[in-house]
């Protein structure tokens, strides 16, 4: 039996999104106390009606919650902290893809949101939530925290049309180590997963649609062609599924990886 994660309180990001939602299950499978968040209301409803169906004895809160704004992540985080007392671990996973277009056409207004939310929202929670960890840590020295960031292949290999997204997942791997450095001495580690084409679901159909007609040279103008072609070129030849993303981020927040931290593991099938 897996008790890697029984007692824990972890609170996931983007909780009403594809990964955050299988993330509840899995840690509520394991006994976890989650704080979901989301800024999307219906989304994060379903999340719970559908974690509280899977695991009736599960223990759940949620907040609606904007990542960009401060005062709401606080809030979030405070809220946490009186229903299931000092955050243990962090899945820090909300994001937006941005606008699909190549670069000569790439809206400016859109490359700072996507900044906005993926880069200085992420920060933000990742501060916000340390804060509370560091303060607990000064009166329990032996309590161990973990932060896990949710960035991307693109962030290493560069999109076409996608220059916003890239752009900020690159952001958070540098945010992910210099973080590491500075939290090490507050007992925190903090380290970054990169999953590549991970389907089905939301952003993967999104992404195939926007690409085919982004007239960038490097797609098909089929959605179709577009995911075939993607796959082809993927070593192991197929989609990486969700839960093999969120196994990945069990053992980044884990004690099995207890002595790795400001690291980024690639989920990309080769
Ligand atoms: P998703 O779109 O299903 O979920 C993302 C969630 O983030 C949504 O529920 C959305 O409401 C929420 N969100 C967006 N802006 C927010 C904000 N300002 N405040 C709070 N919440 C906000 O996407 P997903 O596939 O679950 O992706 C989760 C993470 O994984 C993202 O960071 C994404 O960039 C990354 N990622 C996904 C893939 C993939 O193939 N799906 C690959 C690599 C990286």
């Amino acid at each position: 039996q897996d008790t890697r994660f029984r007692g824990k309180h972890i609170v996931i990001t983007g909780a009403g999104g594809n990964f955050g939602r299988e993330g509840c299950i899995y840690f509520g499978k394991r006994g976890a106390k989650i704080t979901a968040l989301d800024v999307n209301k219906i989304a994060l409803d379903e999340t719970k009606a559908i974690v509280k169906k899977e695991i009736p004895a599960v223990q759940i809160i949620t907040f609606v919650c904007n990542v960009t704004d401060p005062d709401s992540v606080l809030a979030a985080v405070k809220g946490a902290d009186t229903e299931f007392g000092t955050i243990d671990m962090l899945w820090n996973n909300a994001g937006y893809q941005g606008q699909i277009a190549p670069t000569l056409e790439y809206s400016l207004t859109d490359f700072a949101n996507v900044m906005n939310i993926n880069v200085t929202g992420m920060f933000t929670v990742l501060q916000t939530v340390a804060k509370n960890m560091a303060a607990a840590k000064k009166s329990d020295d032996g309590h161990k925290f973990t932060i896990v960031n949710t960035a991307s292949v693109a962030a290493l290999r560069g999109t076409p049309a996608m220059v916003a997204y890239a752009s900020s997942k690159a952001a958070i791997l540098a945010m992910t180590v210099s973080t590491a450095k500075d939290l090490a001495p507050h007992g925190i580690r903090v380290n970054a997963i990169s999953p590549a084409l991970i389907g089905p679901g939301f952003m993967w159909d999104r992404q195939n649609q926007l690409h085919a007609s982004s007239g960038s040279p490097y797609f098909a103008t089929d959605p179709d062609a577009v995911a075939k072609g993607k796959i082809n070129g993927v070593p192991m030849k197929r989609l990486g599924s969700i839960e093999e993303v969120v196994k990945s981020v069990a053992y980044l927040l884990s004690d099995d990886s207890s002595y790795t931290t400001g690291f980024n593991l690639v989920v990309d099938g080769g």
